[in-house]
């Protein structure tokens, strides 16, 4: 197999939810495309990199635990295959050394188990789990509106499953990758940042889930603490242009990475790309 220091996007399937849960704004179709009436469609995506000889994947998608009724209510789209995708670059899940999982929202997690007749096992079953503590403590005890967010059965079968390394604190965990940590989507939500080569990449998670949620009040429903959002983005938005990141959007359908810079007062898309076509 050979990353040899690379960065792939992967894509799960596609899912369709309300516009105006993903973008808290009246006119929110300004900000995203719909050609369903109120129904928006997201990407999946995550990335698998190689990096100091390890391969690490950042998030697993929806994954087939929760039962075809909780999935349909989401319209998944796009027929993408994960067996396909790793064949491509010569991979199987079983190669997979890490996974960084930003959060446990079930879009973001549940990928990492697969259910076989009436067993669950571990997709990757050579993989080390990489959860913060904070996340973990919420996921395992949510409140009020953040309940909906997690499958309560996935998140009790990832410790069964798995062997986990619960961070407490941001700092550089695995060669070439800062973990950074907010809490205004949910507490203890892995930013991460990876370095490959000459180029820094920043996965956006559902800080910066699009290109349209870079504005520092656009965002989504589902934030626990939305003002604590804006200041976070805020914040990133300025580390980002100083360092010249280039942002990855997990659920942009239509951008899957650009570069930013300052534009008067503002900080705007400098460049779109596709993330293979950076090396
Ligand atoms: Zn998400």
């Amino acid at each position: 197999m050979q990353l040899n220091q690379k960065i792939y996007p992967i894509r799960f399937e596609n899912f369709k939810v309300c516009g105006e849960e993903m973008i808290t704004k009246k006119d929110w179709h300004k900000y995203y495309p719909s050609k369903d009436g109120k129904l928006t469609n997201w990407a999946l995506r995550s990335v698998l990199f190689e990096k100091g000889g390890r391969k690490i994947l950042i998030d697993t998608g929806f994954g087939n635990m929760p039962s075809n009724e909780f999935l349909a209510q989401f319209h998944l789209n796009g027929g993408f295959s994960l067996e396909k995708q790793f064949s491509e670059f010569g991979l199987k899940p079983a190669d997979i050394d890490d996974i960084i999982l930003t959060h446990l929202h079930f879009d973001h997690c549940g990928g990492c188990l697969s259910t076989e007749g009436d067993s669950v096992v571990s997709t990757f079953p050579n993989a080390t789990l990489w959860i913060s503590q904070q996340q973990w403590d919420t996921a395992l005890n949510p409140k009020d509106k953040e309940i909906d967010s997690f499958h309560s059965a996935t998140i009790a079968a990832l410790k069964d499953n798995y062997k986990i390394n619960f961070i407490q604190e941001e700092g550089g965990y695995l060669p070439g990758v800062l973990f950074q940590l907010v809490h205004g989507h949910t507490a203890g939500q892995i930013i991460p940042v990876i370095r490959m080569k000459d180029k820094t990449f920043l996965f956006g998670a559902d800080l910066f889930p699009s290109s349209a949620h870079l504005d520092p009040h656009v965002n989504m429903v589902y934030d626990i603490i939305p003002e604590l959002t804006v200041c976070e983005k805020e914040n990133f938005l300025n580390q980002i242009v100083d360092n010249h990141y280039y942002v990855i959007f997990q659920h942009g359908l239509y951008i899957e990475c650009c570069s930013l810079k300052r534009q008067k007062e503002t900080i705007v898309i400098d460049k779109t790309f596709k993330i293979c076509d950076l090396f």
